[in-house]
């Protein structure tokens, strides 16, 4: 108040010598005029009348900028911890002005406040919000789980606490694999994939499919699809969010048709093995006896149990997949030996369609790492599709040699119809058959869905190489066996735990 007052004294004294300094020129202006001068009445009030007007003109102008001094420096102040105006410069305030003490301590109490706004806005940005109070995720009807950056939960919203039945508070603060089971085994794990992300410092996000988890209040299991977005630069933190698709009574409902399927294919096995025991007795005893008429009936029986054979064997492996229960052992094997089984297998059935299958093995491949079973289903199924879909043409080539990054490559080529482009990115999926082959030639969709999922398990690649009336060529890569061995010396345990879909439980390798 003190400074207060002295401005008032200040701004007073001042007015007080702008009036009398105002006075003392008309008072002058008249004294010169009529004593000094001498001049007549009408020049005197002329004169009188232009001091008047120039002293009422010039002295409140100049003193109004004077009297406005103070508040310019504060209001330059203001400005200039102002969020928007941030070039304005702070006012220099040893310029001696009418005020300055006021001025002073009024500018030290603006900048006060403007730090003290200014801890206040920064205490806040960096306190977490209160995801649970207003968050639109909330009204979410999918479980969705947000996570820190140590994976602890920050946020799992209603439908979320509903899902793994436990109350949202319980939750807050829990690290997300005591709460859900994430050890699902799949190309890539979730952890993997969040770790990879991390190191990438990047936005990503990734999708899994049939997911299981069991809900450990209950034990009940559930299937869902999963979907995860991350973001190392969210600015409140929210790093990994995670989303939850429940298809359990779906999926379940395909794991019993398909769990019927097997069972009734199972049964199938024992009486087409005896059937193709007859036939193959027959082929031997009847051999030069009979008619070529005959023989070429009995051949065509013969292929026919071979493809009714592979039909079961494929679909007890997809009931596998599905179950989880695919068990892959990898032995050290001879892949020439393991091909050349498979080409002749086929021989009888492709002669029978007029065509030839030529074997070019590359000489000093190394030994693999293989489940000789599952291995050879995939070269047969590949081998059938090329006779199937052959179209009329004579031959099929089946190569095997090293490729440049060191692994086994084996590829089916035929000469047949070909793929269309737009649909080869759907040829693994489960069912999966083109319009043509729907109505043209019988199969089920599962031959090379199960093809990817036996070679993934061997962590080998699948692929497929076509142009429309030209043929395909279906290739895939195993690692020699030397290269699985260095993994399993530098895993933690003695099996070799790389996954492959999700489904592979067992995964072990064994020397010869
Ligand atoms: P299926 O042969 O029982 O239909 P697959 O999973 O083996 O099932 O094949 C899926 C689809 O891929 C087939 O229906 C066919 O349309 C296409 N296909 C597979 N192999 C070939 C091939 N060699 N040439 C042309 N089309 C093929």
């Amino acid at each position: 108040m003190d400074n207060l007052q002295k401005f008032i004294h200040q701004v007073r004294s001042r007015l007080f010598l702008v009036l009398f300094v105002n006075n003392a020129l008309i008072f002058a202006d008249w004294w010169v005029m009529e004593k000094v001068i001498g001049t007549d009445p009408m020049r005197l009030v002329i004169s009188m009348v232009v001091v008047t007007a120039l002293s009422l003109t010039l002295l409140p102008w100049l003193s109004a900028t004077y009297l406005a001094q103070p508040t310019k420096l504060i209001w330059q102040a203001i400005l200039h911890i102002a969020p928007d105006t941030a070039n304005v410069p702070a006012p220099n305030l040893k310029k001696r002005t009418i005020g300055h003490d006021l001025v002073m301590n009024l500018v030290s109490h603006v900048y006060q406040l403007a730090s003290v706004v200014d801890s206040i806005e920064k205490t806040e940005a960096s306190k977490p919000r209160d995801l649970t109070a207003d968050f639109v995720g909330n009204s979410l009807p999918l479980p969705l789980f947000v996570l820190d950056k140590s994976e602890n939960i920050l946020f799992a919203n209603r439908a979320a606490s509903e899902y793994v039945k436990r109350a949202n508070s319980d939750l807050t603060g829990q690290n997300v694999y005591s709460v859900l089971d994430m050890s699902f085994g799949t190309d890539e794990t979730f952890d993997k994939w969040l770790a990879k992300a991390k190191a990438n410092a990047a936005v990503e996000n990734k999708t899994w499919e049939r997911v299981r988890l069991k809900v450990p209040i209950d034990g009940s299991q559930r299937q869902f699809d999963l979907a995860a977005y991350f973001n190392a630069e969210n600015p409140e933190g929210f790093e990994t969010m995670l989303v939850l698709f429940d298809h359990t009574q779906k999926y379940n409902q395909d794991d019993q048709g398909l769990s019927f399927i097997a069972l009734a294919v199972h049964e199938l096995r024992t009486p087409v093995t005896l059937l193709r025991g007859y036939i193959d007795a027959f082929e031997e005893d009847l051999e030069g006896r009979l008619n070529p008429e005959l023989t070429d009936y009995l051949h065509k029986m013969n292929v026919a149990a071979e493809g009714l054979t592979a039909f079961i064997n494929n679909m007890l492996q997809v009931s596998r997949v599905e179950n989880d229960q695919l068990t892959l052992s990898l032995h050290e094997d001879q892949w020439p030996e393991i091909v050349k089984t498979a080409v002749a297998d086929f021989s009888l059935r492709a002669k029978v369609q007029g065509i030839t299958i030529e074997a070019m093995i590359a000489k000093d491949l190394p030994t693999v790492g293989v489940d000789r079973v599952s291995i050879y289903e995939v070269i047969c199924n590949l081998l059938d599709n090329a006779i199937k879909y052959s179209g009329g043409s004579k031959k099929i080539i089946i190569k095997s040699a090293l490729n440049s990054e060191g692994l086994v490559e084996t590829t089916v080529q035929d000469f047949g119809a070909g793929i269309p482009e737009g649909i080869i990115g759907n040829l693994f999926d489960k069912y999966y058959r083109s319009h043509r082959s729907r109505s043209q030639v019988g199969g089920t969709g599962l031959g090379l869905y199960l093809c990817k999922a036996i070679v993934d398990a061997h962590g080998g690649h699948i692929w497929v190489r076509s142009k429309e009336g030209e043929g395909s060529t279906f290739g895939f890569t195993i690692s020699p066996y030397a290269k699985l061995a260095d993994e399993k010396k530098n895993g933690d345990n003695n099996d070799i735990t790389r996954g492959a879909h999700g489904w592979i439980k067992n995964h072990s390798l064994y020397s010869r």
